[in-house]
């Protein structure tokens, strides 16, 4: 074969092929071993070639790959429907397939315009988010995602959607309390609906907790039932965005749980399909459905959605979430985890915060802890730990970026399934990476007494 590659993603890709994946690990085609501690993008919730879910795929696949859902129902997409409002809180019990994380977020925005055009509204066309976040690529999600360099290039093409800063407490220097950081950054909502026109705005979107953007970040609880509390006070939807948190990766199945939040629509992608195949959905009350079905129906769709071969993965993927019982040990390893991170700050001065919920967990390195100033970005902080890790047998994810500044933040996000000896070969790799990344560009170990 040439040694030219007719691919392009967002760069040349220097990385070794792929060869087979099993459970934690990823192997390249010269047999080294990888512990996937991003589980790819926040996807492989459940490991790598889980043999009952590859089982179940290809007994679906004998069966039929494809029957388009206007010619037929089929028993995967009822049985993951099904299953999936089982697993989701109550009031939550309507379900829309799609094929990925930007599809999602780009229908429930459309759902819940056209639920307001049932209500008479039609003035509610605004979309609220934060900043930073993340919401997907494609232009509609995009509008609504907070992260400049994807934005930058089609800025002129975007319609400009309203933003609210993230709850980025931790850079916060103030003398409030939490609970007291928590309520002012909800506020930001009220304020900003108030200055858009009440009447105008249709929902507010947001990651319960913080993704690729904003690295794990967590709100004050006292956020999460401010915001509902706002958005029920002007009849503004409330849609979670849980691509990446939701099927269990904080240690619940939606992050919302661990609020006791119920959102108007929920978006699920990411471990929703695990990475067998292409999958999300939206998750809403009936309440919303139900009128725009009386109505003539939601006018939209794609192809793939909820073909049955995804689907029977799809609800291969939440059995095996079931059988195993790992949305408990999502909470269980992740404690595990975070204490190991929070333990590396006693040896590294440059890591400035450690944060997460469950198994989605995150460290910033800065170059000053108390004033939480972000390392110079010569030093490219973010790919090199990511390259040192790499070499080391370990995947981790990163990303530069804190609200306008630069600050190099790293997601540790194993799958579901992973133990706690796994966990301390992760770490093992991780210190020794910190340790090369430090030696590197001369930062001090230890904290000074
Ligand atoms: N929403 C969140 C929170 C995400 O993390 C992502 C992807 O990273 C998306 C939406 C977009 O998903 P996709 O890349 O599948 O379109």
């Amino acid at each position: 074969m040439s040694e030219e590659s007719y691919l392009f993603y967002q760069s040349r890709n220097p990385r070794p092929f792929l060869d087979r994946g099993e459970g934690i690990y990823l192997f390249d085609e010269s047999g080294k071993r990888y512990i996937d501690g991003s589980s790819g993008a926040m996807v492989s919730n459940i490991g790598h070639s889980n043999p009952r879910v590859l089982e179940k795929i290809k007994a679906q696949m004998d069966r039929a790959t494809f029957g388009y859902r206007l010619h037929f129902r089929t028993h995967p997409s009822e049985d993951l429907a099904a299953k999936t409002v089982a697993m989701t809180p109550d009031g939550l019990d309507r379900v829309f397939f799609v094929s990925g994380g930007s599809e999602a977020v780009e229908s429930a925005v459309k759902l819940a315009r056209q639920y307001a055009l049932t209500q008479g509204q039609s003035d509610r066309y605004k979309v609220i988010s934060r900043f930073p976040s993340y919401h997907g690529c494609t232009f509609g999600a995009l509008d609504l995602t907070g992260y400049d360099p994807l934005r930058e290039p089609f800025a002129p093409m975007l319609e400009g959607m309203p933003k609210i800063a993230a709850p980025a407490t931790y850079l916060d220097r103030d003398n409030l309390s939490e609970e007291a950081r928590g309520l002012k950054y909800a506020e930001l909502l009220r304020d900003k609906i108030l200055a858009e026109g009440p009447d105008s705005v249709l929902a507010f979107l947001m990651e319960p907790v913080g993704g690729a953007s904003t690295g794990a970040l967590v709100a004050p609880d006292s956020y999460y039932g401010r915001i509902r509390e706002i958005c029920d006070e002007f009849g503004v939807l409330l849609i979670y965005d849980e691509v990446m948190t939701g099927a269990g990766r904080t240690g619940k199945f939606l992050a919302a749980e661990h609020w006791g939040i119920t959102p108007d629509i929920v978006v699920l992608s990411k471990g929703f399909g695990a990475g067998y195949v292409p999958l999300g959905a939206v998750v809403a009350g009936k309440r919303l459905v139900e009128p725009i079905l009386d109505a003539g129906g939601f006018a939209h769709g794609f192809t793939y959605a909820g073909n049955p071969l995804a689907c029977a993965a799809g609800l291969a993927v939440l059995e095996e979430l079931e059988d195993q019982n790992l949305i408990a040990n999502a909470a269980t390893m992740g404690v595990v985890l975070m204490d190991e991170l929070r333990a590396l700050m006693d040896r590294y001065p440059f890591i400035g915060d450690v944060r997460g919920k469950g198994l989605l967990t995150a460290f910033e390195l800065v170059s000053d802890r108390d004033t939480m100033e972000p390392l110079e970005p010569r030093l490219n902080a973010y790919d090199r730990l990511v390259e040192l890790a790499y070499e080391r047998g370990l995947i981790i994810y990163s990303r530069r970026t804190r609200g306008g500044t630069a600050g190099d933040h790293f997601l540790i996000a194993p799958p579901l399934i992973i133990t706690e000896a796994q966990i301390a070969e992760l770490m093992s790799i991780l210190r020794d990476s910190l340790d090369a990344f430090a030696a590197e560009v001369g930062l001090p170990l230890e904290v000074a007494a």
